[in-house]
């Protein structure tokens, strides 16, 4: 009998899809809509809607980017026949939208501004208001469907009937959730289960929860834990197969080209010629001491003069783990088994300096003496934790004495007086992870220097979304951390939070915002200050 093949799925299935995830906002019912919808599409469907509803163009490995603003959005609308009047409705498949973005990622050189608005208006003007509606959003990065990534990877495992386990692992290996929702579909768990590291696909590294105390690091950690220095540098991991090295940041973007000396040290000083080892860099400044980790990204930003660059900001590098040594994925392996690897591949002096023992004075004693030396804390690492890709839990615990909260801009108001001119008062959100919504817990224009301010004011402007007469709203993007003296309950913002004296103490272009802080960090850490402080009889709002 001939097997059904499925036709190309019309992009309008997506749309109404995004309209209908977005009127619930029960889990359970996101994943039945979901897996419905991959169930009944093609292979090659499968993976685009799923990168769709994910708010991606390209999978995540992926290295092009498409950049497309509001400002040639709202050009290529202007030169609408929308296809309700043409009367084409419902013509548009998924794959030729995807289409038209990958040719959109190509466009390079003179002209390009001309050619990617043609593409655009092109597109747009086969698209239903529904089907522009959601083609706008993810194009701008903000889908607000209330998707997050776990309900996507549930709904893949629902859709093909593979467990929830095994599709979030091979999500973390493979870096193309669009795939991984493919392969799942039409070859179900065996194909995942062969998934394994590949060589120059980056990694999601592994993350660490703060530590409230070091006495509740040895309660988590009843095997032992490890405790590395905390440095206040870039992580990068290195790849590299014979002559072949690619060095990639902590948000997967390959930065090889900028640090040549760190090509140089995977060629010359570790002891295989395949490998993933991973790290941190640290720049150096007067009497070998870290310097302020602004100036560290000076580095990596850096496309020109890279050679003055190697001499004027000098890098240390601190390794730490190793996860795919001469072909085999180690991963699974105890951390102290990946340490003992690691210790033989590489010189001892560029292994991170760490101390192993239960003793809270040791630890405090190390602690002390790593804020001696211009680092940001330590690290405290359970002797029996695999390599868990992406995830942030209690095998890895970060140990950080100052209040500091990574938060994501999501709106700045135009300044006054001094500031005129300048977009200066930052809305600062912290995530729901339930939800991926970003909730506003704050605003300020404290901490940035007059050039920060000009820096900062270009990049919101590129990512705006839409603006009012004083307020400029922007795609959640740029994540900067902010001290402040303390987190406080206010009804002003719909998060029911409020940080008080925030300022910002730098930007952390290393971070995406899916890793900023957390409404239910927010949460632990106003219930936490009351074990230091009275709380009041009535709360008084
Ligand atoms: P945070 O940026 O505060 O979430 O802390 C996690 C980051 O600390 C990682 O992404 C690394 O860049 C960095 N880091 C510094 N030292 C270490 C270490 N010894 N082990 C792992 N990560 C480290």
């Amino acid at each position: 009998m001939a097997q059904l093949v499925k036709q190309p799925a019309k992009f309008s299935i997506v749309a109404h899809l995004c309209r209908s995830l977005e009127e619930t906002s029960r889990r359970n019912e996101k994943i039945r809509l979901i897996s419905e919808v991959l169930r009944k599409i093609s292979p090659e469907d499968v993976s685009y809607v799923t990168l769709f509803l994910a708010g991606k163009p390209f999978p995540e490995a992926d290295p092009r980017v498409l950049e497309i603003s509001y400002a040639t959005l709202s050009a290529a609308g202007k030169t609408l026949n929308q296809a309700l009047l043409s009367g084409n409705e419902d013509s548009l498949t998924i794959a030729e939208v995807f289409a038209t973005l990958e040719k959109l990622a190509e466009v390079k050189g003179a002209g390009s501004k001309e050619k990617r608005l043609a593409l655009l208006s092109s597109l747009i003007n086969r698209t239903t208001p529904l089907e522009t509606e959601y083609l706008s959003r993810m194009l701008l990065g903000e889908m607000r469907i209330g998707v997050v990534e776990g309900v996507l990877l549930d709904a893949i495992a629902e859709a093909s009937g593979v467990s929830r386990q095994l599709v979030r692992r091979a999500h973390m290996l493979h870096g193309d959730i669009g795939d991984v929702a493919r392969l799942a579909i039409t070859e179900g768990a065996a194909a995942l289960e062969k998934v394994g590291l590949r060589l120059f696909v980056p990694v999601k590294p592994m993350l660490a929860e703060m530590a409230e105390d070091i006495p509740q690091v040895l309660a988590e950690h009843k095997e032992g834990s490890a405790f590395e220095y905390k440095f206040d540098g870039a992580r990068i991991q290195i790849h590299r197969k014979s002559d072949q090295v690619r060095i990639f940041s902590r948000r997967l973007t390959d930065v090889t080209d900028s640090i040549p000396e760190m090509v140089d040290y995977a060629k010359t000083k570790v002891k295989a010629s395949e490998f993933l080892i991973e790290g941190e860099v640290v720049a150096l400044g007067e009497g070998g001491k870290p310097v302020p980790f602004q100036d560290l990204m000076r580095r990596f930003r850096r496309v020109h003069g890279i050679e003055e660059m190697v001499e004027r900001i000098p890098l240390r590098l601190y390794l730490f783990d190793v996860l795919q040594s001469e072909g085999k994925t180690l991963i699974d392996l105890q951390y102290t088994e990946r340490w003992d690897i690691l210790s033989s591949l590489v010189p001892p002096d560029s292994l991170a300096p760490r101390i192993v023992t239960r003793d809270s004075e040791f630890v405090d004693d190390f602690l002390q003496a790593a804020l001696k030396e211009g680092h940001e804390g330590l690290m405290a690492k359970s002797l029996t934790s695999d390599y868990s890709p992406g995830a942030r839990g209690k095998k890895w615990f970060k140990i950080k004495p100052a209040d500091r909260l990574d938060v994501v801009i999501v709106a700045a108001d135009w300044g006054s007086g001094r500031r005129v001119g300048w977009l200066s008062n930052y809305h600062l959100a912290v995530r729901d992870d339930d939800t991926g919504e970003y909730l506003v817990v704050g605003k300020t224009f404290k901490g940035l220097t007059d050039a920060e301010f000009d820096m900062i004011t270009k990049r919101l402007q590129e990512l705006k979304i839409r603006e009012t007469k004083w307020t400029v709203h922007v795609k959640p993007e740029i994540v900067v951390e902010v001290a402040h003296n303390e987190v406080q309950k206010s009804s002003r913002y719909k998060s029911g939070f409020a940080l008080r004296f925030a300022r910002i103490a730098k930007f952390r272009d290393d971070k995406t915002p899916e890793e900023a802080d957390t409404i239910q960090r927010l949460r632990k850490l106003y219930e936490k200050q009351f074990e230091n402080k009275g709380r009041l009889l009535t709360e008084v709002l």
